[in-house]
């Protein structure tokens, strides 16, 4: 449904991440990140799937300063690129060795965090948050900048902007729990969620604004922050970093499992189903949009 999107490469920075679009022409709409510290001495090169599109996007000064390649799962359009763009990145004079991910199905990885194992690029402390379901080695890195107060979270497939990712190797029960508790629970709690910006593995903002508008918040009564992310969308073809954690909360209906309207549109009259059967219905009817 995005195959109508220009793709052309348009790099963003914020905080100090610069969002690589890759696979926008044929319709993945992925993203590759480069991660850096506030002095730009240091990097992590997030999910280069496509190598001959990442090598364009980054300067040789970037290149020279990337730590380490990191998956946030084994899927080829995240992880598919790890061998060819080490190679680039060393011809370029990069001293890059490590592939950081979640299992030894990402191609050449050797470090495999553990859940909650934490990690630092000069003053970053990333935390490694295991979220099982979408894949089983899903991880995501939730990064902050100790000098600067910046934080960010990389989901992967696990949460995008209003939707999350389908569970190919898990249940609708592991996805609540990597959405609702694993995220939530190691991220700083209520008010910290606010300041943690979301960067997903793909751009689906629309799609995914296109069905809670014809699926779940159906009037602009229902969900006012959702309101506010649909003119976004509308007017933005880029939307990740734009969100935070907080946001997610807000209008994110596999972030809502509670919420009598998300429960009422999903066939939970009686608001009686269990939190895994609501997700699983909200999961069966965006597969189907
Ligand atoms: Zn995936």
């Amino acid at each position: 449904m995005l195959r109508g999107l220009v793709a052309t490469r348009i790099s963003t920075r914020r905080m100090h991440v610069k969002a690589i679009k890759m696979r926008w022409l044929t319709g993945g709409v992925n993203y590759s990140y480069l991660l850096s510290t506030n002095d730009k001495k240091k990097s992590w090169l997030i999910d280069p799937a496509e190598t001959l599109e990442v090598m364009e996007d980054l300067t040789t000064d970037e290149i020279k300063t990337i730590e380490a390649i990191v998956n946030t799962h084994h899927h080829y359009d995240h992880a598919g690129g790890n061998v060819t763009t080490l190679a680039a990145l060393k011809e370029k004079g990069c001293n890059v060795s490590h592939v950081i991910a979640g299992s030894q199905r990402s191609p050449i990885a050797n470090e495999i965090p553990d859940n909650l194992h934490e990690t630092s690029l000069g003053k970053l402390k990333i935390l490694c948050i295991r979220t099982p379901c979408h894949t089983q080695d899903s991880i995501c890195y939730y990064v902050q900048d100790t000098e600067t107060g910046e934080q960010a979270i990389f989901t992967g497939d696990t949460l995008f902007t209003g939707g999350c990712g389908r569970f190919f190797e898990g249940t609708a029960e592991e996805m609540d729990k990597a959405l609702n508790v694993n995220l939530l629970e190691y991220t700083g709690g209520r008010t910290n969620w606010d300041k943690i910006k979301v960067y997903p593995g793909h751009e689906y903002t629309a799609g995914n604004v296109h069905f809670i508008r014809n699926n779940v918040y159906l009037n602009k009564s229902d969900n006012k922050s959702f309101n506010e992310l649909e003119s976004f969308a509308n007017a933005n073809e880029v939307t990740t970093g734009h969100f935070t954690l907080a946001d997610e909360l807000s209008y994110n209906p596999f972030m809502r499992l509670d919420d009598k309207i998300v429960r009422k549109r999903v066939g939970d009259s009686q608001l009686s189903w269990t939190r895994a059967q609501v997700m699983d219905k909200l999961r069966e009817l965006k597969n189907r949009a």
